[in-house]
C-alpha cells in the first residue's frame, strides 16, 4: 500500500472517529408507571395528576443526565421518585397481597458490566430499588429475598417504614374488589388482570453510551403470600447489556416464562432487530393480548415503549430536546 493511501486511511479513521463522536447520540431516558392505567374515559383532572407525576420523575432524570450522572445512578434515582409517589404500585402505594400486607420486589442492572442486584418480598424497606442497588454494589449475590433481604437492610442502614406506610385507600379498594370477584368466581385467575399493573421502571442511555435499567413493584393485587413476580428477576422484568436496557410491566408469570426483558436485548444483539421491532415482537408475538408492556432503549439512544393494554403510564426525553409524557396516545418514541 502506498504511503499516501495509508495516510489517507489513517486520517479517515481519525476524522471519522472525531466526526462520529461529534454526532454521537446523546443521553436518552424512558420511564413507565405500569401498564394498568385509568380508563380512557376517566376524568381529565385524574389523568392530569398522573401526567404531573410522570413529568416530575422525568425531570429528575433529565436534570441528573444534564449534570453528567451515570445511567445506573439515574435509573435508581428516577425509580425512587416513582416509589415515593403514591400514584404507582411501587413503594408508597404498593398493591396489597391476599393477606392485606405488602411485599415489594425490585431490581437494577448496569448494561456495561452486567452487574445487577435485586430484592424480593421485602416488607419494611422504604425504597426497595435502593436496597437492590446495595445488593449489586455490596454483595457477590444478585437476589436477596424475604427475611434475608430485611436483615441485609438492617446491616445497610437503609430507611425503614412500618408495612402500612405503603397502604393507600385506593389500593385497599382494589384488594377488596379482587377478593370479592374471586369469591364470586371461586378462582384467582378470573380477575380483571390489567387493572392491577402499576409497576414502575426506568431505562437510560447516558452521555457516555452506558445503558442501565431498573424496575420496582408491589406486585399483583391479591397475590398469594410469598408470590414473586418478574420485576426482581433479571432477564424477565429487567435487563441491561451493551445492546439494550429493558423494564417490563404486566402479568409477571408470563414475563418470567418467556424471559421477556432478555429476549428484547437478544433480538437486538443476535437478530439485528431495531429496539422497536424487538419490543413489538415480545409484546405482540410472544406475550398474550393484555399481558402488559415494556420500555426499552438501545445503544444509540433509540427508545421503544410498547404495550398491549389500554394504556401505559410512560414518559421519555432525549438530549436532542424531546420531552414527552403519555398514557393512552399512540405516540411513537422515534
Ligand atoms: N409485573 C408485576 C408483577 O407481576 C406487576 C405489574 O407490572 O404491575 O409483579
Amino acid at each position: 500500500m502506498r504511503w499516501t493511501t495509508t495516510l489517507f486511511l489513517l486520517l479517515t479513521v481519525l476524522l471519522g472517529g472525531c466526526s462520529s463522536s461529534r454526532s454521537k447520540p446523546g443521553w436518552a431516558i424512558a420511564l413507565h408507571g405500569g401498564a394498568g392505567t385509568l380508563s380512557k374515559t376517566s376524568p381529565t383532572h385524574e389523568q392530569a395528576t398522573y401526567r404531573e407525576s410522570l413529568e416530575r420523575a422525568l425531570r429528575e432524570g433529565v436534570e441528573r443526565l444534564e449534570r453528567g450522572e451515570s445511567a445506573i445512578d439515574v435509573v435508581q434515582a428516577v425509580v425512587m421518585v416513582l416509589e415515593d409517589d403514591a400514584h404507582f404500585n411501587a413503594g408508597k402505594g404498593a398493591a396489597f397481597n391476599e393477606q392485606g400486607k405488602h411485599e415489594l420486589d425490585a431490581s437494577i442492572m448496569d448494561g456495561g458490566t452486567l452487574r445487577c442486584g435485586a430484592v424480593a418480598g421485602v416488607r419494611t424497606v422504604k425504597n426497595p430499588i435502593g436496597l437492590a442497588r446495595l445488593v449489586m454494589d455490596r454483595t457477590k449475590h444478585v437476589l436477596l429475598m424475604g427475611d434475608g433481604a430485611e436483615q441485609f437492610a438492617d446491616a445497610m442502614n437503609v430507611p425503614r417504614v412500618p408495612n402500612d406506610y405503603f397502604s393507600t385507600p385506593k389500593r385497599r379498594e382494589m384488594l377488596d374488589e379482587v377478593l370479592r370477584e374471586r369469591a364470586q368466581q371461586r378462582s384467582d385467575a378470573a380477575t380483571n388482570r390489567h387493572a392491577t399493573y402499576g409497576t414502575v421502571g426506568c431505562v437510560v442511555r447516558d452521555a457516555q453510551g452506558n445503558l442501565a435499567a431498573a424496575t420496582s413493584t408491589g406486585g399483583l393485587t391479591g397475590k398469594r403470600f410469598g408470590r414473586v413476580g418478574d420485576s426482581p428477576i433479571i432477564g424477565a422484568g429487567t435487563y441491561a447489556d451493551a445492546h439494550a436496557a429493558v423494564s417490563c410491566t404486566g402479568t409477571g408469570e408470563e414475563f418470567i416464562r418467556h424471559g421477556i426483558a432478555r429476549s428484547v436485548s437478544a433480538r437486538v444483539a443476535f437478530a439485528g432487530q431495531s429496539i422497536n421491532r424487538a419490543a413489538h415482537h415480545a409484546v405482540f408475538e410472544t406475550l398474550r393480548p393484555d399481558d402488559g408492556g415494556l420500555i426499552a432503549i438501545d445503544a444509540q439512544g433509540n427508545i421503544a415503549a410498547v404495550y398491549s393494554t389500554e394504556g401505559m403510564y410512560r414518559a421519555w426525553a432525549t438530549q436532542a430536546g424531546t420531552f414527552k409524557v403519555a398514557i393512552f396516545e399512540e405516540e411513537s418514541c422515534d
